[in-house]
């Protein structure tokens, strides 16, 4: 694997779980951190875990214009992006009867439309750069038929696609453009199922720990140049 010693690598959705586990493992293997959420406490404790080259961004990335401001702080601070970690998602899952209608526009905003509109911006001034990374973390929801995970799951299954789609239009850019896919993790994301008292997934399904998958990010980040990750799809052990 090669060093990230001296790459700039931005990760949304680093405030807890599988993002905060990312920004570390980025930055164990040399990479300058830009850290986005929008709990600017948090952010901040990471960011002096960290080092003092790094970012601490407070952002919504549901509001239409954060992409655009990060993108644009990102640039005037570094000149460059070389990894981004499209990471920030919310969970509702629910079946029908109790399926929170005021939860669909918030998890499109987030979950799908920040993600193209961070890709595009993002995509474009590596493409110019002709170098670049983008790995967007999906989900098991996007590829499993289960009562109540339509929402999420079709979102991450939107995500795929346009993922899957931006790293063809890319290839031979020298952008690369992969999929972290994870099983079940034991992060905050099950709070509203939790604080709506359904069982959270990770209580009866066998889950990993967002260290788990932060070891995946940086795999498929530290690849050489030569070679192209699509996807990584990581579980449990012990889940079927
Ligand atoms: P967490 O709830 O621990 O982390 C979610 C992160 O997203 C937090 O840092 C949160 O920070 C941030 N976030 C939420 N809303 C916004 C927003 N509007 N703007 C900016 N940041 C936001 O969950 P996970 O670590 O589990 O989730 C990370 C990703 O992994 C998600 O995309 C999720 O779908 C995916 N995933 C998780 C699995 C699991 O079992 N945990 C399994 C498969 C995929 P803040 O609240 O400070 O803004």
């Amino acid at each position: 694997m090669t060093s990230l010693t001296g790459k700039i690598a931005i990760v949304t959705g680093a405030s807890s779980g599988i993002g905060a586990a990312s920004a570390h493992a980025l930055a164990d293997a040399g990479a300058t951190l830009v850290l986005v959420a929008r709990r600017a406490d948090r952010l901040a404790a990471l960011a002096a875990e960290l080092g003092a080259d790094c970012l601490p961004f407070v952002a919504d990335m549901a509001e239409a214009d954060a992409p655009q401001r990060l993108h644009e702080k990102v640039m005037a601070q570094f000149g460059r992006a070389d990894i981004l970690v499209n990471n920030a998602g919310i969970l509702h899952a629910a079946p029908i009867d109790q399926f929170d209608l005021d939860q669909l526009r918030p998890m499109i905003a987030l979950n799908y439309e920040a993600v193209v509109r961070t890709c595009t911006l993002f995509g474009r001034s590596m493409k110019a750069a002709g170098t670049g990374q983008i790995i967007n973390i999906s989900s098991i929801g996007a590829n499993i038929i289960a009562p109540g995970v339509g929402v999420y799951g079709g979102l991450k299954r939107a995500l795929e696609a346009f993922t899957d789609c931006l790293r063809v239009e890319l290839a031979g850019s020298g952008v690369k453009v992969g999929i972290v896919a994870p099983g079940t993790t034991s992060t905050e994301i099950f709070e509203d199922m939790k604080a709506r008292g359904q069982p959270a997934w990770d209580s009866f399904i066998p889950a990993m720990q967002p260290g788990d998958v932060a070891d995946a990010v940086r795999y498929m980040a530290s690849q050489s140049d030569r070679t192209s990750m699509a996807r990584i799809q990581v579980y449990a052990a012990a889940d079927t």
